[in-house]
């Protein structure tokens, strides 16, 4: 479809990002499942819970603008979710997992803060301070989400750097003793 004016820009992407978050409501619990660290599981599934309200709020911007919200699918969430469900398969060691797992999340955040970011600044100049206010509230989830993943990947991603530290350690040890045996 043809898109004409700012409004029709603002409903485009109101739409784009109805398409994300649902996106998100389907791929979260697939995260939260693979998760290990207990905080990082819990917080996935906290904002699992979150994102299924971001969606009735959306809901509701499209009810106030007498909108469809179906009709557009986000392809930049696609690609996020199709690269983090590649990385859940590739990686083996699960605490390295859960830093791909907050990569993941953290990427798909911050493609929502912009959105959000957006829209807002959108709403405040057409005047609709009741949408304004809707997405406001999402974009403040949104941020506070990605603060509290950042908090959990410190530890999560000091365990995986450690673990790998030590992995290569023992592979560097096996290998001198395998030589200093052919050497004898
Ligand atoms: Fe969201
Ligand atoms: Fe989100």
């Amino acid at each position: 479809m043809a898109i004409r004016t700012a409004n029709e820009l603002f409903i485009d992407q109101l739409k784009d990002t109805y398409s994300a978050e649902k996106q998100a409501v389907r791929v979260y619990p697939r995260f939260a499942k693979a998760a290990t660290s207990p905080e990082l599981k819990d917080a996935l599934q906290t904002h699992l819970e979150e994102t299924t309200k971001q969606v009735e709020r959306l809901d509701q911007v499209f009810e106030v603008l007498e909108k469809r919200s179906t009709g557009k699918t986000c392809e930049g969430m696609k690609a996020l979710i199709e690269e983090a469900l590649q990385h859940i398969e590739e990686v083996e060691d699960e605490v390295v997992l859960d830093s791909a797992l907050i990569a993941a999340a953290q990427k798909m955040e911050y493609y929502e803060i912009a959105s959000y970011g957006t829209l807002v600044a959108f709403a405040q100049i057409i005047g609709q301070e009741d949408i304004e206010e809707l997405l406001s509230e999402t974009l403040e989830e949104e941020k506070a989400t990605d603060q509290k993943l950042t908090g959990i990947s410190e530890a999560v991603n000091q365990q995986a750097i450690s673990q790998s530290a030590e992995q290569s350690q023992e592979n560097e040890e096996q290998a001198s003793k395998r030589k200093n045996k052919r050497a004898a």
